[in-house]
């Protein structure tokens, strides 16, 4: 399935939570089951097999009516804002910069968690996570980079 799921936290986002109820699959004994993908990086998101992958099917049923409804005029366009939001905002919470701030936050976090953590699976986690944030943070730091230079006045213009 390739549908997006936006507002993700970086533990969402990163497939050790739940994107409906925010459970985290590292510490509770949860089945997590693919159900679409983070549009910041496309890498696979999960839910809770129980119960919120129902809440998650009832949710594409109900967008696939407001859908029917909307290709039949009948639609009240509800429901369809939320997948628009943001889509050029690159300073938005979702916008880059937004991804940005969160993959600087979770390095900052890891890196607590490696200056305090031996255990060698640990570690070994903590530095997968930190090789994947940091090489995101890098892609994400220079589109918004990108982005600032082709928004800024040209010298000599007044
Ligand atoms: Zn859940």
């Amino acid at each position: 399935m390739e549908r997006y799921f936006w507002h993700l936290n970086a533990e969402q986002a990163d497939g050790m939570a739940c994107v409906v109820c925010g459970a985290n699959f590292l510490t509770a004994k949860i089945t997590a089951v693919p159900v679409g993908r983070n549009p910041a990086d496309e890498s696979q998101v999960f839910v809770c097999k129980e119960p919120c992958a129902g809440k998650i099917a009832d949710d594409t049923e109900r967008m696939a009516r407001a859908m029917r409804a909307a290709a039949t005029g009948t639609a009240n366009a509800v429901d369809v804002d939320d997948m628009a939001e943001c889509e050029n905002g690159v300073f938005c919470v979702d916008g880059h910069f937004g991804s940005l701030l969160r993959d600087l936050k979770t390095l900052s976090g890891t890196e607590a968690l490696l200056t305090t953590s031996d255990e060698t699976s640990t570690l070994r986690f903590l530095l997968s996570l930190t090789a994947r944030h940091a090489e995101t943070a890098m892609m994400r730091a220079r589109l918004v980079l990108a982005r600032l230079k082709t928004e800024e006045p040209k010298e000599g213009e007044e």
